[in-house]
């Protein structure tokens, strides 16, 4: 394991090699490629260019996780006993509970629900602060922001005083037109009079100022300054009602630099491989080239007995691990790169003992507050999700701005809160969708869905829970990992923030959804009515709770932090030519939605590779 190649010629055809295509990768192999440097994009995941994935991938208003060619599906546990989670209304049997990820050309910018939502400044200062890199501060990484976001709806003022870019690769579209977030009737019959009793924060008093508009733009420089409140329609990462995210960056780059840009899919990167005499220097990879070859893929059964190509490739700068907050550690264990006696447990020489690969997993919790509506709303009766002569599909394709699949996931409308006065910054996303809809079911779990169904969700972010772990559970890089998120009191979160947060969240989302009123509305079908008392909600909220955004789990540190996994310039201690660049090298979970921020570190850590090769 990790000698120098032996029979096989070292052939440095590419400079850097990054593994994994998501929304930290993507924009690292964009822009070395741009600087004019040879890249090659290993990707575990296929294409997805089958009409089906390709229909799931770019309309807003499918579910693009449990298509096989975009999806993986992991088994996790939130918590640390089996009783504890078998209460879970995800749990599986023998399984877990499901979680989804992307796994194609985008990563899980391919499925995820495009909210694209600046963080907190705080999110920034708290990294430079840590490892005493101003580059961090919020000011200077605002200027990643500019650099990547382009917004039609936002004018360019004099000065640019919001700090919008106006002009990078991700489009960012608040698609309803003026006040046309009330304009469905059964949405502004329901939702209008019951957010209007709330207070709501500066974005709702704006938008009324503005008459109506609710396309009020919360990623304003000056709303991340004075940390807001308030209500609006979501930023979504799509262009004319289609997904945006790294799979147009890496393509359109490719297309346009095909000498530099080389993009295989369907490679699953099992091992670095290190210069035995360079300590610890990086020189390339091995990996494994074959369709869901890991586990996780949901045809993972069907292909298990095809054991792929096995092949290596060599970079002469750097290899940067950007495969998210599982298989990056997964990677860095296999490699030799991890806690010493970890490692040692599964027969794995300790290359760099580096305690912190695989802690500090965090992620942000969901609950929701479903309600039968008094009435059936009409605007997606007729929709058959793709099936053939879909109305709505065809509405999308004729470019309807007002077409239900365009449109439905930015018709949602969201506040942003503080889970109580004491909050430094907003820490809650209340949203409403037109669905019933508790998690991220399994589809085989999937419980039928009323047209007249409506659900508030509460959204946590800023948690405080630092005590998920992966760990491995074998040595073959094809096997999932054992995931824990260790939520609640099995966790780090000794006081019970985040369950206080999750239930003063419910708590808002019913009395928005009783008008005012405390308590469960008319109709309320989860929690339901025996969900009185605090303590009720408290069961429920342990239950219940979801979330999507792991993360942290190589977190970034200084030379000295024990459980630091890279430093300040993604680079992992110990180790040369090799870095980090994904949702996992955050200490803590960011901003209220994890995309923009992990855009930003990948187009952070473009210019710190670039300063290192000059
Ligand atoms: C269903 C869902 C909905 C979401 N909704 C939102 C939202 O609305 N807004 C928001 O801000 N965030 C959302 N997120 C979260 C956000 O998309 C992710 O946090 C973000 O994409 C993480 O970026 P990443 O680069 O760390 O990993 P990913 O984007 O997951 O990319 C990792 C890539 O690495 C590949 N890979 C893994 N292992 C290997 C290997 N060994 N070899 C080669 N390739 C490998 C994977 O196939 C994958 O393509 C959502 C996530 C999900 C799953």
């Amino acid at each position: 394991m990790n000698e120098k190649p032996a029979g096989e010629a070292r052939k440095n055809d590419y400079e850097y090699i990054v593994i994994g295509s998501g929304a930290g990768g993507g924009p690292v192999a964009a822009n070395l490629a741009k600087a004019g440097h040879r890249v090659l994009v290993l990707e575990a995941g296929g294409d997805g260019k089958n009409p089906e994935s390709e229909f799931r991938y770019s309309v807003p208003g499918s579910d693009p996780r449990l298509n096989s060619e975009l999806g993986w599906r992991y088994w996790i546990n939130s918590r640390a006993k089996q009783a504890d989670r078998e209460k879970q209304h995800f749990y599986v049997p023998g399984k877990g509970l499901y979680y989804p990820r992307g796994s194609t050309i985008g990563g899980s910018t391919a499925v995820n629900a495009m909210i694209a939502l600046y963080p907190a400044n705080s999110d920034w200062d708290g990294i430079a602060k840590l490892t005493g890199d101003r580059s961090w501060d919020a000011s200077s990484m605002r200027t990643y922001f500019e650099r990547l976001e382009r917004v039609r709806y936002a004018k360019p003022q004099p000065g640019n005083p919001e700090r919008h870019g106006f002009n990078g690769w991700l489009p960012l579209e608040q698609v309803g037109a003026k006040g046309n977030l009330f304009k469905d009737r059964w949405l502004s019959q329901y939702v209008v009079p019951r957010v209007k009793g709330e207070e709501n924060g500066d974005l709702f008093e704006a938008a009324f100022r503005n008459g109506g508009d609710f396309r009020i733009d919360p990623n304003d420089w000056s709303f991340a300054q004075r940390k807001g409140t308030g209500m609006a329609d979501p930023p979504r990462a799509a262009e004319n009602g289609a997904r945006h995210g790294t799979r147009e960056l890496l393509l359109t780059t490719q297309a346009q630099f095909p000498d530099k840009l080389k993009i295989q899919t369907d490679c699953l990167v099992t091992q670095l491989l290190f210069d035995e005499e360079h300590k610890n220097q990086v020189i390339g990879v091995e990996y494994l080239e074959g369709p869901h070859l890991y586990a996780a893929s949901w045809l993972a059964e069907a292909f298990s007995s095809r054991p792929g190509v096995k092949r290596r490739a060599f970079a002469a700068r750097e290899v940067i691990v950007s495969a998210g907050a599982f298989n990056s550690p997964q990677l860095l264990m296999l490699s030799g790169i991890g806690a010493k006696e970890e490692l040692q447990k599964f027969g794995i020489p300790v290359r760099i003992d580096l305690p912190g690969v695989g802690k500090n997993l965090h992620d942000r919790l969901e609950v929701g507050v479903v309600c039968k509506l008094p009435f059936t709303p009409t605007a997606y009766q007729n929709c058959t999700w793709g099936k053939e002569s879909d109305p709505c599909l065809v509405e999308y394709k004729t470019n309807n701005p007002d077409g239900e699949y365009r449109s439905r996931i930015s018709r949602q409308m969201y506040i942003v809160k503080r889970s109580s006065p004491d909050r430094d910054v907003p820490n809650l996303c209340l949203f409403g969708i037109g669905a019933n809809f508790r998690g991220y079911y399994h589809p085989e779990h999937q419980p039928a869905t009323g047209k007249d169904e409506f659900t508030w969700f509460t959204l946590v972010g800023h948690t405080r829970n630092a005590g998920g772990t992966v760990a491995l559970k074998s040595t073959s890089p094809r096997e999932m990992l054992e995931i824990n998120f260790n939520l609640f009191e099995d966790g780090t979160d000794t006081a019970g923030e985040d369950l206080e947060a999750l239930v003063n969240g419910v708590k808002m989302c019913r009395k928005l959804a009783a008008g005012g009123w405390d308590g469960p509305a008319e109709g309320e079908l989860s929690p339901g009515p025996d969900y009185k008392t605090d303590a009720d909600l408290t069961t429920f909220c342990k239950n219940e709770a979801w979330g999507h955004h792991a993360s942290c789990t190589n977190r970034i540190g200084p030379d000295g932090d024990r459980f630091a996994v890279v430093d300040s310039n993604f680079r992992v201690h110990g180790a040369k030519g090799l870095r980090v660049v994904d949702a996992s090298v955050f200490p803590r979970i960011p901003g209220l939605f994890l995309v923009i921020p992990t855009y930003m570190i990948g187009e952070k850590a473009s210019d710190s590779i670039l300063a290192d090769a000059k």
